[in-house]
């Protein structure tokens, strides 16, 4: 027998909490768990322009051949303008070359594997703390994750003396794992200037950029999320995008997202992009077709694409009313602990402060699913859920 031993893994610690919600039989149970944006009803609908574009798939496409290797090429042609921006530089200089991925997990993943056979480098560094799957992702591959401090627990904010302090240890040829925009869990980002800084630091230690991009969008706007890349884009020589459209299209379970590498030259481009074809080629031989087909078909109809970003401004909007709504709610309910940080924060997180005895009170007294680390899903709150939220936070101050 060769199974015998296997040992019951443990629960992943995200998706295991919502499998522990769906059991709960408490009828004002609430999930603030899983990163998935829902509307003030709390259903994750389908966008919109998403139904538009299938129903013009569903006229026009032919055949379920086989994609090639890197996916839809209209799909990534629309990726790169998107990451880097109209008229780019690096996409004129043909220095960037992109793959269609199952999703932001596949393009961390192919991306890393790439990295594994095909440099030298063995070590990559992540925020602490960062989204729960980057160290399994990384650590699976092969590559060893070290950390740089991020977060401040006494101010809530951003501890870039510590970010700085810590990539010192790093080595050239060292990865840098940097969330694009709405850090996961934290929500909190780089400004500008702090971009420039970590820009030159990358450049001075021969440091990679590693961007993981799962929100664009979700922040300030599409272009505005993208700055902090651009910014490093415009000034370090070689980086790698793994980003995502499960959140901004609400692609969730079309696992749609892609890998893009930007290399010295044209040439080297080429060369890595012959070898992350042949990552993918050994992983699953090519891509699903539907989650980039409605990307790409959206991307390049000026109607559609304004309707998209109606769409994503929408749900933006909505999640910054819902801080402002939640922060508002606890002040009401005579909640001691300040948490008006939570207004600042970008994106579908909050780091709430909430320790994790609180968060084990909340779920056992008042069926309210909280990540262990105190990370809310702030997309998961609505107009209806806040003030129970509210009220049974202040009974666990
Ligand atoms: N990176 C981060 C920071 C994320 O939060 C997520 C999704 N939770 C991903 C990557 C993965 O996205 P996908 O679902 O497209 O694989």
């Amino acid at each position: 027998m060769i199974f015998t031993h296997i040992e019951q893994a443990a629960a992943d610690p995200i998706l295991g909490l919502n499998d522990a919600f769906k059991a709960d039989t408490r009828k004002t149970k609430v999930n603030l768990g899983v990163g998935v944006y829902k509307d003030d009803a709390g259903q994750t609908p389908i966008l919109n322009v998403v139904k538009r574009a299938e129903a013009k798939l569903l006229e026009i496409e032919k055949s379920k051949n086989y994609l090639g290797i890197e996916g839809v090429q209209q799909f990534n042609h629309a990726v790169q303008t998107l990451l880097f921006g109209d008229n780019a530089e690096v996409i004129a200089q043909k220095r960037a070359v992109t793959v269609q991925a199952p999703g932001g997990t596949g393009a961390l993943r192919i991306g890393s594997e790439f990295i594994l056979r095909h440099t030298q480098s063995r070590t990559i560094w992540v925020s602490n703390p960062t989204w729960a799957n980057h160290q399994n992702i990384f650590t699976t591959v092969g590559l060893e994750v070290k950390t740089y401090g991020y977060y401040n627990e006494g101010t809530h904010g951003l501890d870039f003396d510590a970010f700085l302090a810590d990539l010192q240890h790093a080595n050239a040829g060292d990865l840098v794992l940097l969330h694009g925009c709405c850090h996961n869990p934290t929500g909190i980002d780089l400004d500008d200037e702090q971009w420039q800084i970590i820009a030159d630091l990358c450049l001075e230690k021969e440091l990679i950029p590693f961007f993981d991009f799962a929100y664009q969008g979700f922040g300030r706007g599409i272009e505005d999320d993208a700055q902090g890349l651009r910014i490093v884009a415009a000034k370090v020589p070689e980086l790698i995008v793994a980003n995502s459209f499960s959140k901004n299209f609400g692609l969730y379970n079309e696992r749609i997202g892609a890998l893009t590498l930007v290399a010295e030259n044209s040439d080297v481009a080429a060369c890595s992009y012959s070898q992350i074809k042949r990552v993918i080629r050994a992983n699953y031989s090519n891509p699903p077709a539907h989650g980039a087909l409605i990307v790409s078909t959206i991307l390049s109809d000026a109607e559609l694409n304004l309707q998209w970003q109606q769409e994503l401004a929408e749900m933006r909007i909505r999640i910054a009313q819902m801080r402002e709504l939640f922060v508002e709610t606890l002040m009401a309910e005579g909640v001691k602990q300040d948490f008006s940080f939570i207004k600042q924060q970008m994106g579908m997180f909050s780091f709430s402060g909430l320790n994790i005895e609180q968060v084990q009170q909340l779920r056992e007294q008042f069926a309210i699913y909280i990540v262990g680390s105190g990370r809310i899903s702030v997309a998961g709150m609505t107009t209806s859920n806040i003030p129970v939220i509210c009220k049974a936070i202040a009974q666990v101050q």
